[in-house]
């Protein structure tokens, strides 16, 4: 069952949207080599309850922690640890908050000054296919293709792995909703797009074999090959004009070119 959102229930998720979005920024201008997990986690959970707002992963099916901080080969879904980051990690940041009924999703890959080319390729290619699938998030098109545009750049066009197991999703009074998006798949199926539809899109890409494998703590998951994994996500309205982005990447690019520590994605 698809749930689809007023244009009053889109200005509520957006307001969550956006307060990931900054939050994002504000644990991105701290990134810096030393800096834990733990660190970074905490700060996001400060800032997001000084705007009136809850952590939306903390809790959800026992996840622990604010933040999912996925380090290197790891795909998604990292627990903070104490264990410091270094100039050639990358790191996978997904956030989400609570607030107002409604959840807010978005993530974003940050890459420290000494990563290797072959990765920023990676992390460009992902963020780019993004954009990619975001641009079919429109009124008449089907789910497969958005799935299609993602799956088509990163895996015919570069090379990359496209992770099949993790999707996007439906949005809004829960964190995970109907429909699934997947980042693979064909043209022209599944769910039609209809005005109202609030999604997350976000590709999860990797340099080598797109399988991946489960870790004993029940949420960390790596590539299998142990070689890089990329995320970008944002969430989004399909309306009759066309793709409305409800979270907003510019507050924490303009952390990252601020931050010397860090090195910007292009
Ligand atoms: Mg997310
Ligand atoms: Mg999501």
């Amino acid at each position: 069952m698809i749930y689809y959102k007023t244009e009053e229930e889109i200005e509520l998720i957006r307001q969550s949207c956006l307060l990931v979005s900054k939050t994002l920024a504000h644990v991105g201008s701290m990134l810096k080599p030393g800096i834990t997990g733990f660190d970074i986690d905490k700060a996001a959970e400060e800032f997001i309850r000084d705007h009136k707002a809850v952590p939306g992963f903390k809790g959800y099916n026992d996840f622990p922690a604010t933040l999912c901080i996925s380090k290197n080969e790891v795909v998604v879904h990292g627990i903070p640890t104490d264990e410091p980051f270094k100039e050639t990690d990358v790191l996978s940041i997904d956030c989400g908050v609570y607030m107002n009924e409604f959840y807010g999703d978005a993530a974003y890959t940050f890459a420290f000054t000494e990563v290797n080319r072959e990765t920023m390729d990676l992390l460009v290619a992902t963020e780019k296919s993004l954009y990619k699938g975001i641009e079919q998030a429109v009124v008449g098109n089907r789910i497969g293709d958005i799935s299609f545009a993602i799956q088509s750049y990163t895996e015919k066009e570069m090379g990359y792995g496209v992770v099949r197991e993790l999707v996007g999703h439906g949005l809004g009074r829960n964190l995970h909703e109907s429909p699934e998006v997947p980042n693979y798949g064909m043209r022209g199926r599944g769910s039609k797009l209809q005005s109202g539809l609030v999604i997350a899109i976000e590709p999860m890409i990797n340099l080598g074999t797109r399988r991946i494998v489960n870790s004993n703590d029940g949420w960390t998951i790596r590539t299998r090959d142990r070689k890089i994994s990329a995320h970008y996500e944002h969430s989004i309205a399909v309306k009759e004009e066309g793709p409305d982005i409800l979270s907003d990447h510019s507050f924490l690019k303009e952390a990252i070119k601020n931050n010397k520590n860090l090195s910007v994605i292009e």
